[in-house]
């Protein structure tokens, strides 16, 4: 599908469906992918900040995670079909992966939030094997790494907030060849 860039951040077209298509193939085949979820925030920081604008570009896919997003794209007259939101994601492809015995890896959120995550996703997402969790108040990420590379998740959640979690996905990953998506404060939601 074509792109539409707003801003230099060129933002997938399609709908939720497809785009969740599209990765689950990429995930059975165990292809390296960066996610990114871009709302507009995201864009002015990116718009003012090059290093963080170059690895937005970088990433395999970057999807419209915002109204504003969809709102623009409509008035710089290349409208976007759908806003796709980290969180609408993450809940289906935990859901997927738990229908499929599929693998994930958390990174994010307060240590009180990531161990209630943890019984969270086992309730409802039975299916899914949790390889690790961690908290994302670390100041040493080179265990969390070793970690991962060990348990080879099929998708990493990194939510650690901008620009911090596509930064760590950017230094690592290589580390697993799953999905990697950086997703705010989706943790939170999902215990809240
Ligand atoms: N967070 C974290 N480590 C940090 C700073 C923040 O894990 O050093 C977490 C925080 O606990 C929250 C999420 O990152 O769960 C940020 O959520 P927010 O909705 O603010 O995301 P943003 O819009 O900044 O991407």
């Amino acid at each position: 599908q074509k792109a539409v860039t707003i801003l230099g951040i060129p933002f997938i077209n399609c709908t939720r469906s497809d785009f969740e298509t599209t990765i689950i193939n990429r995930i059975t085949q165990r292809q390296n992918t960066f996610v990114v979820t871009a709302n507009p925030e995201i864009v002015m920081y990116a718009h003012a900040h090059p290093d963080y604008a170059a690895l937005i570009q970088s990433a395999d896919y970057v999807v419209a995670d915002g109204i504003g997003i969809v709102i623009g794209a409509r008035l710089l007259k290349t409208p976007i079909k759908e806003r796709i939101t980290g969180y609408d994601l993450f809940e289906d492809l935990l859901d997927w992966g738990s229908q499929h015995q599929k693998s994930a890896y958390f990174v994010g959120a307060k240590p009180q939030v990531i161990q209630k995550l943890r019984d969270v996703v086992k309730k409802r997402y039975p299916g899914l094997v949790i390889s690790g969790t961690h908290d994302g108040y670390f100041t040493d990420e080179t265990e969390i790494i070793k970690d991962i590379k060990r348990t080879d998740p099929n998708m990493v959640f990194v939510a650690t907030g901008y620009p911090k979690q596509e930064q760590f996905i950017q230094r690592h990953r290589t580390a697993t060849s799953g999905l990697w998506m950086g997703i705010g404060g989706s943790f939170d939601v999902l215990t809240g």
